[in-house]
Formats: structure tokens, sequence, C-alpha cells
């Protein structure tokens, strides 16, 4: 990460990230003057008899209270007295703007947007796309602008970054009439993590990202993976939902689409049925009844054959989108791992590379098992291809691009 030698004085710079759940809310407040995290937090059970809200201090000990957070409005609220505790408060002049993660562009948004009645009215017409989520960003948005009139607040938007991809790409092959009706296309997910790590590893290979084709794979609990080239992504796991791609810790990833007809019919389950099976009892779990890799490696090492599969499946998809994206790029400058699993299983990122020397693909054995924090290459120093760890970090991405946009230049230093 490459830190401004001088800190400009002619704007704030604090800018607050907000990622707004149903029953939850993420925060933290960045100085984009050097990058510090000045608070990070959670609100978690909003709307329940007993809320908690988790803040943590830069550098300090984690608060956590148990509150009566009845809404988001209490949420934000509590939020907004603990960072005054802090003397962070958001009546400060220094705080710049409010960036908000929301889950859904759809094909109206390509880039982030300063909020306005126009923006809130075009989100809300996306939540068809995303029900459970963009309703709740929207609450969160209306929430902090009714907080905080004066700050200029931002959208920053999980598919926008997917918005490059060619037609051919984000098509499905199903009649273009009933598609564009109902809007179903490949939209493409966790578009701030694939935007920031393929970013983090040009500058780790000290190549001009315009000329840096990198394979992204973001294995969280979510998983995703994105081939980008030169910067701009052409292709992408997840499609008009999250539910696409690779195996994740509880949804199920690409199967044939008759599956759901064959639930229907021959096993009558109903549509919310099939949706939670496929979204909340599939991936990982449903096939060893765990989602954490921590889990699942543990029973494989001790010869349990289920998390042997679940590991074996999983990985086995991790492997076929290589090979996909690297037809897709045709010359491949890295592979990035990225999110929980991806950052700390050496395992997985060791056997979903095996084998592939063919391509220029090597996973250096003794720097995969490394533990460390940092972005760093796990390749041999002669490979092909460099294959590299990079930690995501969306909050970082979010506060960047509402930065950018409400000031029109560049933040004063530049996230790697
Ligand atoms: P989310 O999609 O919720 O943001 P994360 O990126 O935090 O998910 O990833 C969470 C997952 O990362 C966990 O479910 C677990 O499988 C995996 N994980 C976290 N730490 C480790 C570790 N040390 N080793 C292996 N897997 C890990």
């Amino acid at each position: 990460m490459t830190v401004p030698s001088s800190v400009p004085d002619r704007h704030p710079t604090r800018v607050l990230v907000l990622n707004s759940g149903s029953s939850s809310v993420k925060y933290q407040l960045i100085d984009m003057a050097g990058g510090a995290r000045l608070a990070t937090g959670l609100a978690e059970r909003i709307g329940e008899s007993a809320s908690w809200l988790t803040h943590t201090p830069d550098g300090g000990e984690p608060r956590v209270r148990q509150l009566a957070l009845t809404d988001h409005e209490a949420a934000l609220k509590a939020v907004a007295e603990e960072l005054s505790a802090d003397r962070l408060g958001l009546d400060s002049p220094r705080l710049a703007a409010i960036g908000h993660r929301v889950v859904h562009g759809g094909q109206r948004f390509t880039a982030p947007a300063v909020i306005d009645e126009e923006v809130l009215a075009q989100i809300e017409r996306l939540v068809p796309l995303a029900p459970l989520h963009n309703p709740a960003n929207l609450t969160g948005i209306r929430t902090a602008r009714a907080l905080n009139p004066g700050v200029p607040q931002v959208a920053v938007f999980d598919t926008a970054f997917h918005s490059t991809m060619p037609e051919y790409a984000a098509r499905y092959a199903v009649d273009v009439a009933t598609a564009d009706a109902h809007r179903i296309r490949r939209y493409g997910f966790h578009g701030t993590s694939h935007a920031y790590v393929s970013r983090a590893t040009a500058e780790l290979l000290g190549r001009p990202l315009e000329d840096t084709n990198t394979i992204v794979l973001h294995l969280g609990n979510g998983a995703s993976a994105s081939a980008v080239a030169g910067g701009v992504c052409v292709d992408t796991s997840m499609g008009l939902t999250p539910l696409e791609g690779l195996v994740m810790g509880t949804r199920s990833g690409d199967l044939d689409p008759a599956v759901v007809l064959h639930l229907s019919r021959v096993a009558g389950y109903s549509i919310d049925e099939i949706d939670d099976l496929l979204n909340r009892r599939s991936g990982l779990v449903g096939l060893c009844g765990d989602n954490d890799m921590r889990e699942i490696r543990r029973r494989r090492d001790e010869g349990d054959p289920a998390a042997r599969l679940a590991f074996e499946v999983y990985v086995h998809r991790v492997r076929k989108y290589v090979g996909a994206y690297y037809a897709v790029l045709g010359r491949v400058d890295a592979v990035t791992f990225t999110a929980g699993v991806g950052e700390n299983a050496a395992a997985v990122r060791g056997a979903a590379l095996s084998g592939l020397e063919g391509l220029g693909l090597e996973v250096d054995p003794v720097r995969n098992e490394e533990p460390s924090r940092r972005a760093r290459l796990i390749s041999p120093p002669d490979a092909r291809v460099a294959v590299a760890v990079v930690p995501t970090d969306e909050e970082m991405e979010i506060a960047t691009q509402t930065y950018r946009l409400v000031f029109d230049e560049s933040a004063p230093f530049e996230p790697g």
C-alpha cells in the first residue's frame, strides 16, 4: 500500500462505510489521508429483543454492548454515539462522505453514484433482482441520510465492476424476449473485492494494471471467480444471483437447471423449499454438514469420507474455473486467492492448482504454507504465471470509490 508523502488539507478526509443488512449494520470509519481505520464495528440482531453493538476504536479493545436496537435508526444512532465517545463524531467537519454497499445495481449502475431521490428510486426498482439485499441496503441509506442530511452519500454496487463483461459472457442462452422482459442476465457480485484484488495484484507484481491479466478467486463463505483483463472484468462466475458458479459455504453453485424442475415435479418441493435447499442447505454444508473449511480439513485429515468428498468437490470446481478463465483471457499473468478460504487455506490453494504446471501454474509448497496477513506471492520465483494471495478489503474499496466520486479526484493515497 502506497502512503502519500503529503496530505492535502483542502478536503475533509474521513469516509464512513456502511454495509446494511436486514438485521445488521457493519461499519468502518476510514481516514483517506493515510488509510487508518479510525473505528470499525458491527450492530447485529437489529429488531430482535436483544441486540448487540461491537465497536472497536483504532488500536483499542472492542467495546461490546447489549442494547435494544429496535430498527436501523436506533442502530445508526448508537453507532454515532460510540464514534462521538471516541471524538470521531459524524457531525465533525472532517467527515467527507458516507459510502454505502449496495448489492444489486442491475444494468443501470455501472459505477458508484452520489445518492439522490432519483438514485434511490432506481435502487428500489432493482429490488426484484435482490429481494433480500437491496431493501436492507435502502433502509440503511435512508436512515443515514435522515440522520446526516449535510453529508454526501454514495452507493457502491457489488455488480458494477462486472458491468464491463461482453454481451456474450453476460447473456444466458435463453429466449431473448423472455430474458429481457425479466432482466435475466449475468450480473456478477463481489465486484468491490474483485476490483480491489485485481488492482492490488498488479501492484504486487509491479506491473501496470492495464497490462495485467488476472484470475481472481474470491473464496469466502460466498465464493466467486473472475477473469480480469487489464483491470477490466471480462467474465465472472456469479450470475443473475450469487447462486451460480463455485461451490460455497451453503450454496450449490453451478448445477443443471433441470434439478429445479425435477425437485418440483418429481420430489414435490415448493419454490421456497428449493430456494432454501440451494442457497442455505447446499454447498459444503450440504455435502458434509460443515461450512467452515478449517473444520472440513480437520475431519478430512481424520479420514472422514464426507469431509474428503466436500473438499474434493470444492477444489475441483475452483480448478475448472481457473481453466475456463485461462482460456477466456488467453494470457494469464496471475492467479490470486482472496477472502476467508483463499487467504487462509493453503491446502485449498495447493490442491486447486496442482498438476497445472503445463499452464505455467505452480504453487511453491513452502511459500504457500507461510502464515502471513500481507499480499504475497506463493509461486516459485521463476514461475511463468504468478500465484498470489491478496487479503481483500472491500471497505477500503468502497471508501476509495466514494471519496473519488465526491471530490472528483484521486484519494490522497492509493490503496493497494
Ligand atoms: P464472508 O463471505 O462471510 O465474508 P469470509 O471471507 O470471512 O466470508 O470467509 C469465511 C470462511 O473462511 C469461513 O467459513 C471458513 O470456511 C474460512 N476460513 C476462515 N479462516 C480460515 C482458516 N484459517 N483456514 C481455513 N479456512 C478459513
